[in-house]
């Protein structure tokens, strides 16, 4: 490994042009006394690094410290965890946002990623941050990007803030003149006069906005190895029809829902237009979904597999499923088609909020990446709504199922911590009583599925993301279900 100051490294030092020059200085002449010669993975540098950058070192040593994990091969994980520990807890602007450029630099298409730095956007105070970041992002170009952006162009209480959201839709997503109306309708003065200019400026020219992608499933977190899956890569796909069960306004406004469905013959469809109302009521019976119901669209899409149910590689069971859903063992499930859901969901003609993909098998199993996956039956109602709360929130698991210790810095997951210090815990300003369950907010330990110590929980058992058949979610990962929902709309 090698430190050399050309090429992406210019990009981290022309934004961190704002540090004083004294830190530049030092950055310049310390470089070539440093040894970075190591050809190979070295744990030593790398904790060296590490304390560097967590401790109270000057801004200049730690801008070196990441120029220098910018360039190495150590593991990928922990640079990254690095990365977000810095991104969420670092003192220092400059410092934060040169770790959210690396962060995507680094990550190019991780949907975690990307998330992970829109969960930061919505929280950061520093409007060079923000800015940095809302660029960092948009370089996604994906769509639940887009979304997340465009929610801070409505609602974020700085003009600043909304001044480079705006730009930036329209720099790197065409925003067109349509919405640029839109929001000028939804902007109070002076932001509105401004928008009704750029609209006038933009007036007459033609913008396409083509298609924005999908962002990427496979995360760092949540990296999927040695899976099994069926050959039979050709599936046939056929959509018998849509419907729409809640329409309360425009998309435009509005979270959209779109549930299709996985191994439904043309026989099964009606069973699978049961499953849809089936999950529509159980997951408007939850709060926060329930008290906004009027804030979302419900719609399905009626996919036609050629045979009934989802692939089982793991009991050499192979069917011919339109979407390609498969079990991973145990009670894992994944989608193998990715393209074929985004697919199957544009055909109900709004772009989704959020899609989800009911399984037509009797195997138990679910699971909530990008799209919540899980199947039919008795698993609809508690399974499902807890898939949809990690998919459409970021949540945790609440609930152990492991002895481990957990080791690793801040988690992205809203509902979980490693600070018991209530100062620096993300539900500082809710401990106490859930108004709502009556329940205990405190810091319970134990959770993310694996680990019984380490990390920290906000209610002992009172939380559809520890118990999937408990009939809430807890106050603080219903703080984050709204905060999606606000920015999604
Ligand atoms: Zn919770």
């Amino acid at each position: 490994m090698k430190l050399r100051i050309k090429g992406k490294k210019i990009e981290l030092l022309m934004l961190l042009k704002g540090a004083s020059k004294v830190v530049l200085f030092v950055i310049l002449t310390a470089i070539p006394s440093i040894a970075f010669s190591s050809s190979r993975v070295n744990d030593e540098r790398f904790l060296g690094l590490k304390n560097t950058l967590l401790s109270d070192n000057s801004d200049a040593l730690k801008v070196i410290a990441l120029l220098a994990l910018q360039e190495s091969d150590y593991d990928s994980n922990s640079i990254n965890t690095l990365l977000m520990s810095l991104v969420s807890n670092e003192r220092s602007p400059e410092i934060r946002k040169g770790a959210a450029i690396i962060l995507r630099n680094r990550n190019s298409g991780s949907f975690a990623v990307a998330m992970f730095l829109m969960e930061h956007l919505v929280r950061e105070q520093d409007l060079s941050v923000t800015g940095s970041i809302i660029r960092t992002v948009a370089k996604y170009n994906c769509f639940e990007v887009y979304r997340a952006i465009r929610g801070l162009a409505y609602s974020s209480n700085s003009i600043d803030v909304k001044r480079e959201a705006v730009y930036t839709l329209i720099d790197m997503f065409n925003m067109g003149v349509d919405e640029i109306r839109n929001l000028a309708d939804h902007s109070v003065e002076p932001f509105r006069s401004e928008l009704i200019s750029l609209e006038k400026m933009f007036m007459g020219r033609k913008i396409d906005r083509g298609i924005i992608t999908d962002c990427q499933v496979v995360s760092d977190n949540q990296t999927i190895t040695n899976l099994q899956t069926c050959d039979n890569t050709e599936a046939d796909m056929e959509i018998a029809g849509t419907h729409t069960y809640v329409r309360n306004g425009s998309p435009m406004n509005k979270v959209d829902i779109v549930v299709v469905g996985d191994g439904y013959t043309i026989g099964e469809i009606p069973r699978f237009r049961e499953d849809v109302v089936d999950l529509k009521n159980a997951l408007f019976d939850h709060e926060p979904f329930k008290s906004r119901f009027n804030e979302f669209n419900f719609h399905c899409v009626d996919v036609v597999s050629v045979e009934s149910g989802v692939d089982r590689p793991l009991e050499n069971i192979c069917r011919n499923n339109a979407l390609g859903v498969f079990y991973n063992g145990g009670t894992q499930m994944l989608i193998s088609r990715k393209d074929h859901v985004r697919q199957a969901a544009r055909r109900i003609g709004v772009n989704a909020d959020l899609i989800v993909v009911i399984a037509n098998d009797s195997k138990t199993g679910g699971t909530g990446f990008l799209y919540p996956v899980f199947n039919n039956g008795s698993n609809l109602k508690n399974t499902g709504v807890h898939e949809i709360g990690h998919s459409f929130a970021v949540l945790g698991d609440e609930y152990v199922q492991n002895s481990l210790t957990y080791e690793g810095f801040e988690p992205v997951w809203p509902n979980l911590t490693v600070h018991t210090d209530p100062s620096r815990s993300k539900w500082k300003d809710l401990l106490g009583t859930d108004p709502f369950t009556g329940a205990t907010v405190d810091f319970f330990e134990g959770g993310a599925g694996e680990f019984k110590y380490g990390i920290w929980r906000p209610t002992k058992n009172e939380c559809k993301m520890n118990v999937s058949g408990y009939s809430h979610f807890c106050i603080v990962c219903r703080r984050a279900i709204n905060r999606m929902i606000d920015l999604r709309k």
